[in-house]
């Protein structure tokens, strides 16, 4: 039986939760509120659809080496996009963007939501892979905005 990394007690609870793909997460780094979707890769804390941790029930200490550190990968992330197209969507009375930029953004929105893509990073020249070009144009107007 493991015995906790801080007070040593043997009162250590493995908690395991699998998820179908509806994880919800807030980023710690910006911010960003995802749900309906994977968790971000942490070890010993997360990952894909498993919430997987090791919790002392006499301290409270979740078990493992703290601070984690958490690489950002480069390039552009997803959930930043979406929730800058939900604000636009939100707001389409002062929208700078036109009803077919809108139209476009829905589309946009649901690519992303409807895939695994949600999560992910992608470098500029990854997109043409999963948009068309008229899309490209606006995710980049969208980035410029912030
Ligand atoms: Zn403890």
């Amino acid at each position: 039986m493991n015995t906790c990394d801080k007070c040593g007690s043997n009162r250590v609870a493995e908690i395991f939760a699998h998820s179908k793909d509806l994880s919800s997460f807030v980023c710690p780094a910006d911010g960003i509120y995802a749900e309906d979707t994977y968790f971000p890769e942490v070890k010993g804390i997360c990952g894909g659809d498993d919430l997987d941790i090791s919790l002392c029930l006499e301290c409270g200490k979740v078990q493992g080496t703290f601070p984690i550190k958490i690489d950002v990968p480069d390039g552009i992330p997803l959930a930043r996009i979406i929730i800058r197209i939900e604000q636009e969507l939100e707001w389409d009375e002062e929208s700078e963007f036109s009803q077919d930029d809108l139209e476009i953004l829905h589309t946009i929105r649901r690519i992303i939501l409807g895939s695994n893509m949600y999560n992910d990073f992608l470098e500029e020249d990854e997109l043409e892979d999963h948009f068309e070009v008229d899309e490209i144009e606006l995710i980049k107007l969208v980035l410029e905005k912030e």
